[in-house]
């Protein structure tokens, strides 16, 4: 496992990644995928092993954290997984008092994840609870399991990704949600481009296909899976999906070892792709194809994600 630490003047964060379960044999089972963030001032951002901490540090630090993410509060040990690494608390709220989709929505503006009216809007109108399986605290901003070892993404991180897409996902434009899962975030795309623009969620999990349908179909975005400009598929998301290319906004919801080289060809010049790229270390990438055809990528955050691999690979937990 590894820890970092932050100088005392920094808040102790817990690196929450969208991740899979570690194998039921390991015998770090409930913390192998767990990383331990004591994160230093934003403009020194630096990470030590805990090997090279003073063991009164490391123990007071990794202590605090431990206790933190092991609380009660949270749903699931098996599940100490998260998205941002970077953000400045561990989580930004715990479950007790977070029991509306609206305060949810209002605690993300309140910490400054949501900082525009039409996010704050689409998160309102799409009920996370919906897109949470049963036997979850929804609101809770934590990635959940649902099954097939992913996971939902935490509110925060699914805030993250639309704020960063915002411009790309005007009225009429295109845009590709891969390894779309729960359907949450897809269904959040239809309602920013509306019924003159198209979304297509692809996922290689054909049950998970199922489930974002009926997911989608008991939300806001139920009219526009219904009319056609929303819609999700199975298939591998590495290949994209060329029928609706190119995409003004492409999200990519797990991790690539490298950026797929068809999600940059589908990108239109002009557009923006947010993807997770890395194995144990992660950043969340930003990549905008300029007018010209010109490709610059740019890191946002580190970021722990299910990866962006085969189904075969996933289901065996690899
Ligand atoms: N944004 C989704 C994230 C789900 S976790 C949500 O919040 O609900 C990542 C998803 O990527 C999983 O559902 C996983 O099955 C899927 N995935 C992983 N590799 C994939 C691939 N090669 N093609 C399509 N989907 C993939």
């Amino acid at each position: 496992m590894n820890v970092f630490v932050q100088s005392p003047k920094a808040k102790a964060s817990l690196a929450y990644g969208c991740r899979y379960r570690a194998h039921p044999s390991s015998p770090l089972k409930r913390l192998t995928f767990t990383t331990l963030l004591l994160l230093l001032p934003q403009s020194q951002n630096r990470c030590y092993s805990y090997r090279s901490l003073s063991p009164s540090l490391f123990l007071s630090r990794a202590t605090i954290t431990l206790h933190r993410s092991l609380s009660p509060h949270f749903p699931n040990p098996n599940f100490l997984t998260g998205n941002s690494c970077f953000f400045p608390m561990e989580r930004f709220w715990s479950g007790s008092g977070i029991n509306k989709n609206k305060a949810m929505v209002e605690n993300l503006q309140t910490y400054g994840v949501v900082r525009s009216k039409k996010v704050a809007e689409v998160m309102e109108k799409v009920d996370r609870a919906l897109f949470v399986p049963d036997g979850n605290a929804p609101y809770y901003d934590s990635p959940m399991p649902i099954g097939y070892n992913a996971t939902i993404s935490a509110p925060h991180m699914h805030a993250t990704c639309l704020q960063l897409l915002e411009e790309n996902l005007q009225p009429g434009m295109h845009a590709l949600d891969v390894g779309s899962g729960t359907g949450y975030l897809t269904a959040c795309f239809a309602l920013m481009v509306g019924p003159q623009g198209c979304v297509v969620g692809v996922e290689h999990i054909p049950e998970l296909v199922s489930s974002s349908i009926q997911n989608i179909q008991k939300s806001a975005a139920a009219p526009l899976l219904k009319e056609g400009s929303l819609a999700v598929h199975v298939g591998d998301g590495r290949q994209g999906w060329p029928e609706h290319a190119p995409y003004d906004a492409i999200h990519v919801g797990a991790a690539a070892p490298e950026i797929p080289q068809a999600l940059i060809d589908q990108l239109k010049p002009g557009g923006r792709m947010v993807i997770p790229v890395g194995s144990i270390f992660q950043d969340l990438k930003v990549v905008e194809k300029s007018l010209d055809g010109s490709v610059s990528v740019r890191t946002e955050t580190s970021v722990r994600y299910v990866p962006l691999t085969s189904r075969d690979a996933q289901l065996r937990n690899a």
